[in-house]
């Protein structure tokens, strides 16, 4: 074996070495902080549970320049689910 050959290897080692340590240093350490909100911008919280629909509100002008409040139009959370909601128990309808 030459000892270029030996020095790329040793390089590729070290490379992955240091690679696989800071990347599950970082995967260990501070967890993401997974924010529950949904496409048109708003927290899991204000979406039904059971339709999916956003109770939120959001403040628009008027056709008279008067501050009116109109239901987000929003049907469906599309955001991310938090953990807790994905190791719920699911509810499935008994079987039979
Ligand atoms: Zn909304
Ligand atoms: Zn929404």
């Amino acid at each position: 074996m030459d000892p270029l050959s030996l020095a790329v290897g040793a390089g590729l080692v070290a490379i992955g070495w240091l690679g696989g340590r800071f990347g599950s240093r970082r995967r260990a350490g501070s967890t993401p902080k997974l924010t529950a909100r949904c496409g048109c911008g708003h927290d899991l919280a204000l979406h039904d549970r059971e339709t999916g629909k956003c109770h939120a509100e959001l403040s628009r002008r008027g056709m008279h320049g008067m501050r009116e409040w109109v239901g987000c139009n929003c049907r469906r959370y599309t955001g991310p689910i938090p953990l807790e909601e994905v190791f719920s128990p699911p509810i499935l309808p008994p079987e039979s």
